[in-house]
């Protein structure tokens, strides 16, 4: 098949300088001491996992964290020199891919240690890893009942070391501080087992985005930031904590396929959920729920096309979407739309598509799909 000559008009723009603006003004934040992992599971939060990583190791990150190997795999092959990190650990059958790409997984199951420790043996080498306890999520993680048993276990197998230990916090974006009060306590618990056992792992790391922002004692030698790098931040730390005046990264984009006068009264879209109420331009975007625009954004979101802002009518289909553009002067096909992003003294955030489809940031901003390019810009 011959390449194709120009790409649909629907795109993602990635800014690499708000990146390594964000990525500072988080370095700014932790204490020195406290090295940075950049977590960029899930291509990067929807934002290319490779061109991000690639700006962040140059800035200086310490640590990427994947939640998958394969993810790991796709930063080793794209040069990344850094230490990997797996916070989901990995699945059976997967050892020896986390030997052979030089990952460092999380550990928390007995027999996918054992798995590890024969993959390092068969290849002459020690693997590090680190012990994830569960400290309140729920999730991962070694339960703290069963920890100094497990790691005293864990300790005795010879081609594995120890060199971490983490947890994971559920609430660390609430006002309420209880909860994470809780689990650093007994994350601390879990420290003080491995430490009976002769074990003080270089890295001890608990901290989100959320922590970074307001628990500094969470931070440990080692703190994990993801959505704040991308600038995400409103629904992403407690209410209450510093703002740190961070970028938003990705930008959505799309043009005016076609435009036309309708009569009042029309219906539009599936379902016929609106229905115009005067004469109305009506213009037909090529961006759907295939796309990642939510199916929830029908009659409720807007756009910003001419420095205006436009209401989305109708329901989001999967490949298309319609904007009344009545009110946008001089309105023309091939205009371009902001879905995400800031024009002419409009700006509309992820935070903002995620209040309307009852959602979080993380999720509207994973979920631009595949089938829509990104663009990296790096003024
Ligand atoms: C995703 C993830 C993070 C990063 O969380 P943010 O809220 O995006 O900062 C840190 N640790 C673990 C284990 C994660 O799964």
């Amino acid at each position: 098949m011959n390449a194709i000559r120009t790409e649909r008009p629907t795109w993602v723009e990635i800014s690499l300088s708000a990146l390594r603006s964000n990525f500072k003004k988080l370095r700014q934040r932790l204490d020195p001491a406290v090295s940075l992992m950049a977590v960029v599971k899930a291509n990067a939060y929807g934002h290319g996992a490779v061109e991000c990583s690639r700006a962040l190791e140059a800035e200086g990150a310490d640590w990427f964290g994947v939640a998958l190997v394969e993810e790991g795999r796709v930063l080793r092959e794209a040069g990344i020199k850094r230490p990997v990190f797996c916070l989901g650990g990995f699945s059976p059958g997967q050892a020896r891919d986390v030997i052979e790409f030089n990952l460092t997984p999380a550990v928390f199951r007995w027999d996918l240690a054992e798995e590890l420790n024969s993959a390092a043996e068969a290849a002459g080498r020690i693997a590090d890893i680190h012990i994830k306890v569960d400290s309140g999520m729920g999730r991962l993680g070694v339960a703290l009942t069963d920890m100094a048993e497990f790691a005293s276990a864990i300790v005795k197998l010879r081609n594995l070391r120890v060199d971490g230990l983490l947890s994971h916090f559920s609430d660390a974006d609430s006002t309420s501080e209880e909860p994470t009060n809780e689990q650093l306590a007994r994350f601390e618990e879990a420290r003080q087992a491995l430490h009976s056992l002769g074990v003080d792992p270089k890295w001890v790391h608990v901290a989100n985005s959320a922590a970074v922002h307001s628990y500094p004692r969470s931070w440990g030698t080692l703190a994990r930031p993801g959505a704040c790098i991308y600038g995400l931040e409103r629904d992403v730390i407690a209410e209450t904590a510093p703002r740190l005046g961070l970028k938003p990264v990705l930008s959505l984009h799309s043009r005016i396929l076609y435009l036309k006068k309708v009569p009042s009264g029309t219906p539009l879209g599936y379902g016929r959920t609106f229905r115009t109420e005067r004469e109305s331009m009506v213009a037909t975007i090529p961006i759907g729920y295939a796309d990642g625009l939510r199916r929830a954004h029908s009659n409720r979101g807007s756009v910003i096309v001419r420095g205006t802002r436009a209401p989305i009518v109708g329901r989001v289909s999967m490949d298309l979407t319609l904007v009344d553009v009545t009110d946008v002067a001089g309105v023309s096909p091939g205009d371009e739309v902001v879905l995400i992003g800031a024009s002419s003294g409009h700006e509309i955030r992820a935070e903002d598509l995620a209040e309307q489809a009852d959602t979080i940031s993380y999720e509207i901003v994973c979920g631009i799909s595949g089938r829509v390019p990104r663009k990296f810009m790096s003024e």
